[in-house]
């Protein structure tokens, strides 16, 4: 079988963890968390990071930071996972979903300002597989009528939008250690990278149930108290440890998924001069992480006949997502604003091939040469 995704080890995971059950506590902003921490913020350069259980709760965690009330709307893509609208629809805000450009699958930057109101709070953008929109066409924008850009960057460590490293462009960026994600905690796990220096201590205390343990903590008071509302939103040590493990180890990981990356791209490029479908697309202000490589068929029969095809090889692909706004909760928590162009449609036409550091080039060359069989196409050709 070859695997859409398998969990990569790089060696050192139980070696960390024995090491942290050394110490007296388990539980977060430890030993592990605070070198995690450390490296994340000199690596990528941002101001604060805080390890979470999960990028859902980054993501959530950023939505109580706005203070957001019934009346105020926020902006996102209708293509994406549930926890992205789901963290807003918990504050009981406005969700407005608008549409995507097909080449990347990313939010569309026209339909954002086409959408905005004077109640829109935020806009909270997916980085789709570690490649982001063209933020200077945005930020600025934003900017200049206040309103919170949050990167929904769960797929995206290590990767960067001209010089900067995605999840350090919003006021907030978001990340996974989910186990499908490139690099992961030991199965769920997130951050929050705070990159406005004003948001720390207020992020600080949402993450500690909503009250001030952690200036408790470092003696700045003499005892803790609920200040507002937050939520148990800390990673633990394990998991930091099993963390540091596959991050000193993420430059290579990320490496070696570009080289499947370029292997496909080049591999199918005759498919798409052909017109049997259209690669993903890498716009030149992008480096990538390679989360994901996809492919866009012509029909939705065409996709689920390859992706049966594939599967008698015992090739895995995987179909996604459901548009938020034709979900149960979708219609009921949000509002489709402008016109559904691309994202029922695309969504319906979609396939991801495997990627992981499992992976190897030959079963890369295997798959590209199934699905040229698949079209007819000489594998040689
Ligand atoms: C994986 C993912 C999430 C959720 O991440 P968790 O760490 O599992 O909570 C959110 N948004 C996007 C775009 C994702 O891919």
């Amino acid at each position: 079988m070859i695997e859409f995704n398998k969990i990569f080890y790089t060696g050192n995971e139980i070696k960390y963890i024995e090491n942290a059950m050394q110490n007296k506590t388990l539980h977060g902003d430890g030993k592990y968390s605070e070198k995690v921490c450390e490296l994340l913020e000199s690596k990528y350069n941002v101001n604060k990071v805080m390890l979470l259980p999960s990028c859902t709760s980054a993501l959530e965690m950023s939505a109580i930071m706005l203070d957001l009330n019934s009346e105020d709307e926020v902006i996102m893509p209708s293509y994406t996972f549930v926890s992205t609208a789901n963290a807003f629809a918990l504050r009981g805000c406005k969700i407005k979903f608008v549409d995507i450009n097909p080449s990347t699958m990313n939010i569309s930057i026209d339909e954002i300002k086409k959408a905005i109101t004077n109640k829109t709070k935020a806009v909270i953008t997916v980085n789709y597989g570690g490649v982001s929109i063209d933020y200077d066409k945005l930020k600025p924008f934003l900017k200049e009528r206040g309103i919170y850009l949050i990167e929904d960057n769960a797929q995206g460590i290590g990767a960067k939008y001209k010089n900067e490293f995605l999840g350090t462009i919003g006021d907030f960026g978001c990340i996974s250690f989910h186990d499908t994600k490139n690099i992961t905690s030991g199965g769920e796990g997130g951050a929050i990278f705070i990159n406005n220096k004003k948001n720390i201590k207020k992020a600080e205390i949402i993450s500690e149930k909503g009250t001030d343990r952690k200036a408790f903590i470092n003696k700045k008071v003499d005892k803790y108290s609920w200040k507002m509302i937050g939520s148990s939103y800390l990673m633990n040590e394990i998991d930091a440890a099993f963390l540091l493990a596959q991050i000193e180890s993420i430059d290579e990981i990320n490496d070696y998924r570009n080289q499947i990356w370029d292997k496909y791209y080049s591999g199918l490029e005759i498919l798409e001069n052909r017109n049997y479908l259209i690669r993903q697309v890498k716009p030149e202000y992008a480096s990538s992480n390679a989360h994901l490589f996809f492919i866009r068929l012509k029909t939705n029969e065409d996709l689920k006949g390859l992706k049966k095809f594939l599967n008698n090889y015992d090739i895995e692909s995987v179909a996604h997502y459901v548009p938020l706004h034709t979900s149960e909760a979708g219609i009921v928590n949000g509002e489709f604003i402008g016109d559904d162009i691309y994202t029922t449609k695309e969504s319906e036409l979609l396939l991801r091939l495997p990627m992981n550091n499992n992976l190897t080039i030959d079963e890369v060359v295997y798959i590209i040469e199934k699905i040229k069989i698949y079209f007819g196409v000489g594998i040689n050709e």
